[in-house]
């Protein structure tokens, strides 16, 4: 009995080894405000403006968390506009993601 203790408790320790230093706090991700980043408009022919990225302005219809945790051990969420998410499903057609959906008026319009 005494000897079964010990083999759990050893096996927990073996379990924590593997892990790295934790890395800087994950964002959270905003019901208020997409946190994506979009094109600002700017290209090289445009006189003036410097080609960027900004993030997104528009209210977001939903949160999209990490089924799967990355590399670190963490899974990440954000939130996104309508637009935004049809981007996301384009550029990364194989992620694998939950989806809440937001109320409000993103809601209404469904
Ligand atoms: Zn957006």
């Amino acid at each position: 009995m005494k000897h079964g203790t010990v083999m759990a408790t050893t096996k927990r320790r073996n379990r924590t080894l593997p892990v790295r230093k934790a890395p800087a706090e994950l964002i959270p991700a905003d019901p208020k405000r997409c946190q994506a980043e979009v094109p600002n408009g700017h290209s090289f022919m445009t006189l003036g403006g410097v080609p960027g990225r900004v993030r997104c302005n528009n209210e977001p219809a939903m949160i999209i968390n990490e089924r799967i945790a990355s590399t670190d051990g963490r899974r990440g969420s954000m939130s996104l506009c309508e637009r935004c998410f049809t981007v996301f499903r384009v550029q990364m057609p194989n992620a694998n993601v939950s989806v809440v959906l937001l109320g409000g008026e993103n809601r209404a319009r469904r």
